[in-house]
């Protein structure tokens, strides 16, 4: 498909989903892969061995993106390869729970993980990538940022957040030769989605006109095009990958 050989990626939340997929998929493509995991170490390591056995290059590293710790750790696998090209930052938690009912820590926690996570992620790979004039960020938003959901008020806002840092980073970065831009997936199957009852199953499926809900691959595969050099004049931009549900 695309080219990706000599390119190190980092995936924060690589060792399951989306995160994990992508990974499979960067590496499948001749990147280098650095499978970022914050509690699934196990998981994460399966993942690299999934890459290696397809004759893929991998490694583990712990990166908790709620901490701003998580931007020296992505510093020194920048430093140690000598490169950082491409950035997916997958890593994100759902805390659902209609708004009278929110609790400050699960607000809190939303933010931190998947809006300040992702952005002190974009951070320390930023810096890295201003020195190579050469850089891939994608973020993970979701339909839900764009279209809102009765039940994901903290959720929909770390989500709908992403889109305005992707446009931002974009126009700051775009000189340096670095593209910024954000996936919004629909409803895809994984762990994050396997709780669901089969009654709001129900309700998303009659809301999709693909008529199913999404794999991790398909959001991969989009992953793998902004990552490509082919998609370098692609900034700012939402891809929306989600089987029709908002268009
Ligand atoms: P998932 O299967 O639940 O996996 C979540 C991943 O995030 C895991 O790898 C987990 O790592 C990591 N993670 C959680 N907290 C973290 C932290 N503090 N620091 C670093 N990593 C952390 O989720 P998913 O469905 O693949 O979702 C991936 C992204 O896509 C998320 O941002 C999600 O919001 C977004 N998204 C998902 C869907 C969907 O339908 N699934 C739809 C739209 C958008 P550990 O296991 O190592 O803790």
């Amino acid at each position: 498909m695309f080219d990706l050989k000599s390119r190190v990626a980092v995936v924060t939340g690589g060792s399951r989903g989306i995160g994990r997929a992508s990974a499979i998929a960067l590496a499948a493509q001749g990147a280098h892969v650095v499978v970022g995991y914050a509690s699934g170490e196990a998981a994460a390591q399966e993942v690299a061995g999934v890459i290696s056995a397809a004759g893929g290059s991998a490694e583990t590293a712990r990166l908790d993106v709620s901490s701003s710790d998580v931007e020296k750790a992505i510093a020194e696998i920048a430093k140690r390869h000598g490169r950082l090209d491409i950035l997916v930052a997958s890593a994100g938690i759902s805390i659902d729970g209609l708004l009278l009912r929110l609790k400050d820590d699960d607000f809190n926690q939303l933010f931190a993980v998947n809006l300040k996570g992702a952005v002190y992620s974009s951070r320390a790979a930023i810096k890295s990538m201003m020195r190579a004039r050469f850089g891939r960020v994608i973020l993970l938003s979701s339909v839900v940022g764009e279209m809102g959901n009765a039940g994901q008020t903290a959720y929909a806002a770390t989500k709908a957040g992403l889109v305005g840092v992707a446009k931002s980073l974009a126009r700051e970065y775009a000189s340096r030769g670095i593209t910024v831009n954000a996936i919004a997936p629909g409803f895809v199957e994984t762990d994050m989605t396997r709780a669901l009852t089969d009654e709001q199953r129900k309700g998303i499926l009659d809301a999709v006109p693909v008529g199913r809900i999404g794999s991790a691959e398909e959001i991969a595969a989009g992953v793998v095009y902004l990552a490509s050099e082919e998609a370098g004049y692609v900034t700012g931009e939402t891809l929306r990958i989600n089987g029709g549900m908002y268009m």
